[in-house]
């Protein structure tokens, strides 16, 4: 049997299958016959295993993007699970190929050891049959499996989506799209943690708006609600990608600021004031606009502070911005 050492680099299915298809071919031996000869039938099954696993390894790569419906965390765990039940299906699949595999060497190696003593042309001829008729017996198989691996490869790939989807949504404050309280809570412990292991320090800004209950009173609920979005929509355009921005109570939003010292938060919130004091609120169906403003409270974290003493210094610097007459970013003492 002709057994050749044939490189296989390319990573892509449609390569891989192929070459797979292609593993036999046709000769002339010398005395004028023509045969068909086996190449690298193990070679084959490898092959076939990294269709599977490329095909696996392509589910991972979904990307995740919000959309506005409710979910439940009841929701999220019948998703979770019908996410197992699609991974156990590729699972079952991949054993069932490999056990159907192995049967294929096996015929492979009793094969191969009648080509090795084959004595007369006969005998070489019925070898090589054998070997060309357990190929093809596979290759039918494999093209089987592989449908099937596609299928639950597409149905995973669904149900990911929605599984992130659906995570998203419950990390978000509905209104305003900005992240919300609890969130926010899961975040800061967790930046500040990580700040606290290195050495390191980060900062928190707490925004509140100015008389908001006002705003309310004289253009509607409704009006205020989009008086809501857009601050939210202005405080995210004001950070990096890195920071978090998030609704802490009814009209007070926070933003955690992990590689920020006090100065460049307070950069930031001031810019933020400055942005609303300078864009007066146009109000939907209405002639008049109006002007908004908001308060701003700013601290740094020192060594081993907890969220609590952090966002307690911020909300006493935010308390000293609103008393002192609001429209105004206070910092704490480092
Ligand atoms: P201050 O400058 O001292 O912060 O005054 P304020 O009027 O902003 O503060 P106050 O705490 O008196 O009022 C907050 C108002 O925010 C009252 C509440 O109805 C309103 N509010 C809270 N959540 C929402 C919301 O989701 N939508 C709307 N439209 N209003 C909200
Ligand atoms: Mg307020
Ligand atoms: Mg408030």
């Amino acid at each position: 049997m002709t057994v050749k050492a044939q490189a296989q680099g390319a990573s892509d299915i449609s390569s891989l299958w192929s070459w797979a298809v292609q593993s036999w071919t046709t000769e002339t031996t010398a005395d004028g016959r023509i045969i068909k000869v086996v190449h690298e039938p193990f070679a084959l099954t490898r092959n076939l295993a990294l269709i599977a696993l490329t095909m696996i390894g392509g589910t991972i790569l979904v990307t995740e993007k919000s959309s506005a419906s409710k979910i439940t965390p009841a929701k999220l765990a019948i998703m979770r699970g019908q996410l197992d039940e699609g991974i156990g299906a590729i699972i079952d699949l991949l054993q069932g190929y490999a056990e159907r595999n192995q049967k294929f060497a096996d015929s492979v190696l009793r094969g191969s050891a009648e080509l090795a003593k084959a004595s007369s042309p006969d005998r070489l001829r019925s070898a090589i049959e054998f070997l060309i008729s357990e190929n093809q017996k596979m290759l039918k198989e494999t093209e089987a499996y592989q449908a099937s691996l596609r299928n639950s490869r597409d149905q995973i790939s669904k149900l990911r989506f929605e599984l992130a989807e659906k995570q998203a949504e419950t990390q978000k404050d509905t209104l305003t799209s900005a992240f919300n309280r609890r969130y926010f809570d899961a975040k800061l412990a967790n930046v500040l943690a990580d700040a606290n292991r290195r050495a390191t320090s980060i900062s928190l800004i707490l925004a509140d708006l100015d008389h908001f209950k006002s705003i309310n009173d004289e253009h509607g609920h409704l009006a205020g609600d989009e008086v809501l979005k857009m601050f939210a929509d202005q405080m995210q355009k004001h950070v990096r990608a890195e920071d978090t921005v998030a609704r802490f109570g009814g009209e007070e939003f926070a933003v955690i600021l992990p590689h920020a010292n006090i100065e460049a938060a307070v950069a930031v919130a001031e810019k933020m004031r400055r942005w609303l004091y300078g864009n007066n609120w146009k109000i939907a169906g209405k002639p008049q606009t109006q002007k908004i403003t908001a308060s701003f409270g700013v601290a740094q974290s020192r060594a081993n502070d907890t969220p609590d003493e952090l966002i307690k210094r911020a909300d006493s610097c935010l308390y000293a911005s609103k008393s002192s007459g609001r429209n105004r970013v206070t910092p704490s003492h480092v």
